[in-house]
């Protein structure tokens, strides 16, 4: 049976650049992991894809999906539903695959609670008010919902202590080094990489 891969979480306060650094890093080619599409209740922005940028459903169907045991984690956000669907993660990973999953906190203790051996990575705004600007240079939420945002942010920013890594999201391109140097380095973990010497000194 292969070795289970690794989960890796990144999340953040929202408009700190998650999904920019996600796709980034997804751009440079070099990332052997695969991403987990979401599930949102949220309706779709504009030039969003259903299958690529989230899977956009109804309420109705997110809450099935949350009564039948379908997903990982999930949370209410803004008021919506955004949540990571259970098959994907566990029958990858079940190949030997490392996968990656951009969420917001609250979803992200509750894989820390269900899955202790994943990879926590807090990305970071380089102070408040650079993350109020990103979220009205996005363009795309009313002013309450911004201000709604903002003080979620500085909640979440205090949760920054039950993660195992934190990234400044001062330049992009920084962020996506910064990752990569992270995975490369936990790729190396003993407690990794041992289960293929115990198969090699028949200690299994
Ligand atoms: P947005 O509406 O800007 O796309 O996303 C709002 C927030 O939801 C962001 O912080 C984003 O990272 C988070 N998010 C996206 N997908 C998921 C998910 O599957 N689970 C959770 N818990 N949060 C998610």
């Amino acid at each position: 049976m292969a070795k289970r891969g690794m989960l890796i979480v990144l999340s953040g306060p929202s408009g700190v650049g998650k999904g920019t650094v996600r796709k980034a890093l997804f751009e440079t080619g070099d990332t052997d992991f695969s991403y987990s599409i979401s599930m949102t209740t949220r309706k779709p922005r504009e030039g969003e894809v259903n299958g690529v940028d989230y899977y956009f459903v109804s309420k109705e169907e997110f809450e099935e999906n949350i009564r039948n045991g379908e997903m990982l984690e999930y949370a209410k956000y803004v008021d919506n539903y955004y949540g990571t669907p259970l098959k994907y993660v566990n029958e990858t990973l079940d190949q030997g695959k490392d996968v990656f999953l951009e969420i917001e906190v609250n979803g992200a203790m509750q894989v820390r609670a269900n899955c202790p051996d994943a990879v926590f990575v807090f990305l970071t705004p380089p102070d408040l008010m650079e993350l109020k600007h990103r979220l009205i240079g996005r363009g795309t939420d009313a002013m309450d919902v911004i201000n709604k945002r903002i003080k979620k942010a500085v909640g979440e920013i205090r949760m920054m202590r039950n993660y195992d890594y934190a990234v400044v999201n001062d330049e992009v391109s920084n962020a996506v080094d910064r990752i990569q140097m992270i995975i490369r380095s936990e790729r190396l973990r003993v407690t990794r990489v041992m289960p293929d010497y115990e198969q090699m000194i028949g200690d299994e």
